[in-house]
């Protein structure tokens, strides 16, 4: 694949991921990566949700911060794997009576060991049947705007639109590993836009042709809205194996060498920023409609991503 064309700067819209701090230092720590990433223009932040809603008031907050400090759009992760309806309807109000008005609407992982079909997997059984109730408790939650049109006379027209909310999903190029086959990927991704979804984000993969294959499948099948691919930098060995482990990706074999044989910190980002500026650079070549970087609550390193990829100005210091 050629890497050869040269975006430019503010043209392909960015966003980052954080996950919520774990203590007070790495609140404060927090605050400083949020106000440094809204400075590049992201066009949202979003914040993960913890398995079980173990993180309800501290992904919460993280959204409240966005939202109250930037101008920045904040995305909420929400899992709805163990929940009644009525507490997912819950938190959803919760959620958008913060004024919230994204969603990353995600299943969840079901607790170790425990098999499909259980009891307490909860009433919501795919992504798709949360996006569904996330329309469903906006239409009760957030009001209808009506603007007055001009110019007809005799005659009070009226324009009454809602304010939109926007859903994605999580796609997954190279497989979900529950998944039976590639077909049943793209169904589910088709079963989420019928819900209602308006976006997709991509689990991370690390190489450009697995994304833009997967786009070609899901296109063809008839999947129309924007599938944003996930980056994520790999700045560590332990850190590689770490991902590999959750999202159950096949090993780089190329960045996994590297990694292991550089023996300082500083060679090993270097090589995990370069690794990822090279994929999104070719992803944006083949026609991505934007990126997302997994930034681990660090702005340095997805800016260095973002500044090699031409598509903000470089970073100084
Ligand atoms: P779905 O899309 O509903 O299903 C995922 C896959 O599983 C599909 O391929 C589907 O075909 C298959 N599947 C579903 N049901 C069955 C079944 N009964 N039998 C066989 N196969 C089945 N997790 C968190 O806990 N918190 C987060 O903040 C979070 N953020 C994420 C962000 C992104 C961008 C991505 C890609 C993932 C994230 N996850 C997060 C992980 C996510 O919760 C897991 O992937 C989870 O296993 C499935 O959620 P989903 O929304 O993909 O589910």
């Amino acid at each position: 694949m050629s890497t050869t064309s040269e975006p430019d700067c503010g043209r392909i819209p960015f966003s980052f991921e954080l996950y919520p701090p774990r203590s007070d230092a790495a609140a404060t720590a927090l605050h400083a990566t949020i106000a440094t990433m809204a400075s590049a223009g992201p066009d949202f932040i979003s914040v993960t949700y913890g398995a079980n809603g173990s993180s309800r008031s501290s992904s919460l907050e993280v959204l409240t911060h966005i939202l109250k400090t930037t101008t920045v759009d904040p995305m909420a992760h929400l899992t709805c794997v163990g929940s009644s309806s009525l507490e997912a309807s819950r938190l959803i109000r919760e959620f958008l009576d913060a004024g919230v008005r994204s969603f990353l609407a995600l299943r969840g992982d079901p607790p170790e060991g425990a098999g499909e079909g259980e009891a307490f997997l909860g009433d919501l059984g795919s992504a798709a049947e949360l996006v569904q109730l996330i329309h469903r408790v906006q239409a009760e939650r957030v009001p209808y705007r009506e603007t007055v049109i001009p110019g007809i006379p005799g005659a009070r027209a009226v324009k009454t639109e809602r304010e939109k909310v926007r859903i994605a999903v999580a796609a997954f190029p190279n497989g979900h590993p529950r998944s039976r086959s590639t077909s049943q990927d793209i169904d589910t991704l088709l079963a989420k836009q019928a819900a209602g979804a308006n976006l997709a984000i991509t689990q991370l993969f690390f190489h450009a042709d697995h994304y833009l294959s997967f786009i070609q499948r899901a296109r063809t099948a008839g999947v129309e809205f924007p599938i944003l691919p996930g980056i994520m930098p790999v700045t560590s060995p332990a850190r590689l194996r770490r991902i590999l482990e959750l999202s159950g990706e096949e090993l780089p074999s190329e960045l996994a060498i590297q990694l292991e044989v550089e023996p300082t910190r500083e060679g090993q980002r270097e090589i995990g920023t370069r690794h990822a500026t090279d994929l999104a650079r070719e992803l944006i070549a083949g026609g991505a409609p934007g990126l997302h970087l997994y930034a681990f609550n660090q702005a340095d390193t997805v800016l260095a991503v973002l500044a090699g990829a031409g598509l903000i100005k470089p970073v100084l210091g």
